[in-house]
């Protein structure tokens, strides 16, 4: 029988290897930017169009390439970075295999200008698909520009299996990212479809950090600072009060280059050690240099991890260290998960001025003149004190009514309450759980006297009598089902209504969440949000949906990133549906939450006053009913 087996085109080798190097518009940045690192330049641009889908170029100012080097980058394992494989365990290079540029070129338009410094005139290649399709000689500026179009354009397959826009450009931003952390030292300007994203002038980590993340992060930020011998750490961790629901802003970089390590991350959870409420997660921006004979890097093709010779002990140094860092900035003692807050300052007030109180004096008032009014006021003044305990604040004003120029004391009672409409006053819910409980768990007289329906056992479940038996409502998930419906109802139907705030929130968010949000927007503002002009790294928002109070607002906006962090769904139907979900998720009672007997009355009638009353927006049962007769079966054992 015949041989069978060939060597493979080198253009066929070259796509197959691009399967494994580039997945996305992601991908071309991320090595675009290494290479730009790599040829120690000082100032690097990132262009992009359509999320890289259209454009990728990078131009950058370092060292350049000879004439024969610029032909010869395009070879698949032609490197400058390594010589022999020993090479591999000294490697300060980001680059190393000499593939990446034979991949993009494989499966892409590209076109690359490149000039030495001592050089009078530079190289200017187009290749397409693997194919040289020109080079000339051109008058150009040091140092290199790569640009890659269309890419994938002769694998169809993999254009189509790219997601949208948003997530693509999501990809492309966190490489911008990783690559502009691990190197302050050097200018990064960012565009995409011809606006500026970031421009981060050379600076420290801490700017760095900030210069991404927005200025509100500064104040997050707890310094952690290392040196031992087989390892030094740098960098910042955040401050346990200000750990997010999602993972978001979670970096590791060693020796400057960003990896993930699961080991290293658990070690700096376990740092926070009872720090953390259930489930949230600190950001940290951590910077390791290592021996570079004490890893490997060549483990996998995009060198995102990596192997440490002696893991146990890194992790031991870096949990210790973040703990001393958290423990001598002195953030634990001030924790207090617990805090209840309606003790809170109003919001109205964290920021006014405390007003000087002004003295008013009755100039005609005159203690010895023996007239009636007088002897009114003395009386009504006794009488008044104990009005202003009773039911309305404003009750002791009509006892004074003689006196319309005198001090009444009840001004000073009410000046409190400036800027908080008296409704809320008058109306607000003093409660105090535990008497309302014990009373309602006790005194049979008054479980028998009010007619209860519905009582709340284990603060999650309420149970309520019906004609064949009881039902027993989960709370959290049947409040979810009442507000998921309400809030796409208002979303379809468009009649949102919101309640203005007097002064406007900011919230401060990274750009790649700004992104996101500005997407949104449309959509939440069908709920009752009221967006101000956009700005780069805050929102302004003068008004909130009605079933919302201004201190959930932050927290509505977080889940909804978190809920998104995979896109946002095309149709708007599925994205109304996801922010239903997602408000609906974050602002219902939880399990835990006492409920007053109107609360727990309101909710079993909203929950059976659904379209869908049996199910929770995700997809678990809201409430179970028994049956007398299973009652009674119990019974007769
Ligand atoms: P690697 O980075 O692994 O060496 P690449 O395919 O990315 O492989 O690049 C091949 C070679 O091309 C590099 O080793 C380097 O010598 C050269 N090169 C690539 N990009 C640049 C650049 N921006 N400036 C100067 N030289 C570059
Ligand atoms: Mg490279």
């Amino acid at each position: 029988m015949s041989s069978i087996i060939q060597l493979l085109p080198d253009h066929v080798a070259n796509q197959i290897a691009a399967g494994e190097v580039v997945q996305r518009p992601a991908s071309v940045v991320k090595e675009l930017l290494e290479n730009a690192v790599d040829a120690d330049a000082t100032d690097i641009k990132l262009i992009i169009k359509d999320a890289g889908k259209s454009l990728v170029q990078v131009i950058d100012n370092g060292k350049g390439m000879s004439v024969t080097d610029a032909r010869l980058c395009f070879e698949r394992h032609a490197t400058s970075k390594i010589r022999q494989a020993e090479d591999l365990f000294s490697l300060c290079t980001k680059g190393f295999r000499g593939e990446a540029l034979a991949s993009i070129a494989a499966i892409a338009h590209m076109e690359m200008k490149t000039k030495q410094d001592q050089e009078e005139l530079g190289t200017h290649i187009i290749i397409e698909g693997s194919k040289f399709v020109s080079q000339e000689v051109a008058v150009l500026p040091k140092g290199t520009s790569f640009a890659v179009k269309n890419l994938f354009f002769n694998i169809p397959a993999r254009r189509n299996f790219l997601k949208s826009d948003t997530v693509e450009f999501r990809h492309v931003m966190d490489e911008f990212q990783r690559v502009a952390l691990a190197h302050p030292n050097i200018h990064f300007t960012f565009y995409h479809n011809g606006s500026e994203m970031y421009n981060l002038p050379a600076a420290g980590y801490r700017q760095r950090v900030v210069g991404i993340f927005s200025g509100k992060t500064n104040e997050k930020l707890v310094p952690v600072n290392e040196d031992t011998e087989i390892i030094n750490v740098q960098g910042f961790v955040c401050k346990p009060e200000f750990a997010k629901k999602n993972r978001g802003e979670q970096f590791f970089f060693v020796n400057d280059r960003f990896i993930k390590s699961g080991y290293l991350h658990h070690a700096v959870i376990a740092a926070y050690d009872g720090l953390l409420k259930d489930g949230s997660q600190p950001s940290y921006f951590l910077y390791l240099q290592v021996p570079p004979n004490t890893i490997d890097i060549n483990i996998h093709p995009t060198k995102t991890e990596i192997k440490f010779d002696d893991e146990q002990a890194l992790y031991a140094i870096l949990r210790a260290s973040i703990k001393h860092s958290l423990g001598q900035f002195n953030v634990a003692p001030v924790l207090d998960f617990d805090r209840d807050a309606n003790l809170d300052t109003p919001y109205h007030y964290k920021d006014l001025e405390a007003e000087t109180p002004t003295i008013q004096v009755d100039g005609t008032f005159n203690p010895f003149t023996d007239d009636k009014t007088n002897q009114h006021y003395t009386k009504s003044g006794s009488s008044g004190s104990g009005s202003s305990s009773g039911s309305s604040f404003s009750s002791g004003s009509n006892s004074y009514s003689g006196y319309s120029k005198r001090v009444e004391p009840t001004t000073s009672w009410e000046s409190l309450y400036v800027g908080l409409d008296t409704e809320s006053i008058e109306s607000s819910p003093f409660n105090f759980e535990n008497e309302e409980v014990t009373s309602s768990l006790f005194n049979d007289d008054e479980v028998e006297t009010a007619s209860q329906k519905t009582y709340q056992i284990h603060k999650k479940y309420i149970v309520s009598p019906i004609k064949s038996g009881m039902v027993i409502v989960d709370q959290q998930r049947a409040h979810q089902r009442v507000l998921y419906e309400q809030f796409l109802l208002n979303m379809t139907v468009n009649q949102a209504s919101s309640q203005q705030l007097l002064f406007p929130l900011n919230l401060f968010y990274s750009s790649d969440e700004m992104t996101l949000i500005e997407e949104l927007k449309p959509s939440l503002e069908t709920t009752g949000f009221v967006f101000e002009d956009a700005q780069t790294d805050h929102i302004v928002i003068s008004g909130i949906p009605v079933n919302i109070t201004e201190s959930e607002v932050s927290l509505v906006i977080e889940q909804l990133l978190s809920d998104l962090q995979d896109g946002i769904p095309a149709s708007s139907y599925s994205q109304n549906d996801t922010i239903a979900k997602s408000m609906a998720k974050s602002l219902a009672v939880k399990t835990g939450s006492y409920l007053t007997e109107k609360e727990q009355d309101n909710l079993v009638n909203g929950l059976f006053a659904c379209k869908d009353p049996n199910i929770s927006p995700f997809q678990k049962p809201t409430f179970i009913t028994m049956r007398v007769e299973d009652i009674d079966k119990k019974f007769a054992i």
